[in-house]
């Protein structure tokens, strides 16, 4: 949304009373008793940050775009197109758990809520690709939809039965969404292409591309079909996912840092320990961008880090495609991924000297 907050305060519910004021500055973390007034910068001193959207990057900039009511002001940063739209943000929207609607045999009502979702982001960014991922629901993240209180407990949700491994045993969800992609192919929107969450295993990917045929597309030829890569057992079986025929690879950063360093994300006590910029990390991205080049498969990033700008400048280096990012930083991306192409470019000059 671009609406800097705070999060993981641990005590705010505590400490602060209901009707108290106070002032939130989110950008730096700050919270101030009462009400702080702003002073209007003096002329001059705080430039607005001037678009990049006539800059021509070999790379791809993309947005993140979770929120459809949020796709203009999305698309107005000129971005290439959509890296990643999360599903699970609409049916939190909807307010019915996947899972519920198949229970009560409303499959029709998800395909028709998901439709109006996709379909006013694919209007932004016509004849633009939007890849839409398909539902990760973690157990424990979706208990307050109807039907969330039916969720399993799980140890450990992060690593449990969520991403592709939970809709290949609940299809008929997956199959729900590939229909409301296929419906939207049949409107015209036919840029619209489906990734798939937390893959580890090439049966998955055979599995769901059957699924797909079901519903009468053709996975890769008549649709962009890809993963994402957020564990580093798919970056171990790159090459046998590739073979088995996808259009593009994601690196979700967020979950491939959390598997390859054992940092839980949503542990805050060892939230300094994260880092994407890992060693590990980055030779995991840097083989699995090697071994697609041969592929021909497309790379790109749709995890946090690809709004961080030492990750792009890493990224431009390997290779990759296509870089998303948040809608408010597609300008300073864009700015760094010109910069180093242009490098690149210098290097190579000179390289023949
Ligand atoms: C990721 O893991 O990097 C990702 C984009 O997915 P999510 O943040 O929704 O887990
Ligand atoms: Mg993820």
């Amino acid at each position: 949304m671009g609406t800097p907050c705070i999060v993981g305060t641990e005590h705010a519910t505590d400490l602060l009373k209901d009707g108290e004021v106070i002032t939130v500055h989110a950008t730096r973390g700050i919270v101030y008793e009462g009400k702080i007034e702003i002073q209007e910068a003096k002329k001059g001193v705080t430039e607005k940050a001037v678009s990049t959207a006539d800059l021509v990057t070999a790379t791809e900039i993309k947005v993140i775009m979770d929120l459809p009511d949020f796709a203009a002001k999305a698309a107005a940063t000129g971005a290439d197109g959509v890296g990643l739209v999360r599903l699970e943000i609409m049916i939190a929207n909807g307010g019915i758990h996947p899972a519920e609607y198949i229970r009560q045999k409303r499959e029709e009502d998800y395909v028709y809520m998901l439709k109006e979702g996709i379909r006013k982001i694919a209007k932004a960014f016509v004849h633009k690709p939007v890849w839409i991922r398909c539902s990760d629901m973690r157990s424990d993240e979706y208990r307050n939809l109807q039907g969330g209180e039916k969720e399993p407990h799980e140890t450990d949700p992060m690593i449990g039965w969520h991403g592709i491994r939970r809709l290949l045993d609940e299809r008929k969800i997956l199959q729900a969404e590939f229909q409301a992609v296929k419906e939207l192919h049949d409107e015209g929107f036919d840029t619209v292409g489906i990734m798939l969450p937390f893959v580890i295993r090439v049966d998955e990917l055979r599995r769901a591309k059957e699924i797909m045929r079901e519903v009468g597309i053709e996975p890769v030829k008549d649709i962009d079909f890809g993963v994402m890569i957020e564990t580093p057992a798919a970056c171990w079986i790159i090459e046998d996912l590739c073979k088995e025929g996808i259009s593009f690879v994601s690196f979700g950063t967020n979950d491939l840092t959390q598997l390859t360093l054992g940092i839980d994300r949503n542990n805050e006590r060892i939230a300094h320990l994260f880092s994407e910029m890992h060693p590990a990390v980055l030779g995991e991205i840097a083989k699995v961008i090697q071994v697609c080049k041969k592929y021909k498969v497309k790379t790109s990033i749709c995890g946090q880090a690809g709004s961080k700008m030492e990750m792009a400048e890493f990224l431009v280096k390997q290779g990759i495609d296509s870089i998303s990012a948040n809608a408010d930083v597609v300008d300073e991306i864009r700015q760094v991924v010109a910069r180093a192409e242009k490098k690149l470019l210098l290097d190579a000059e000179r390289k023949k000297f």
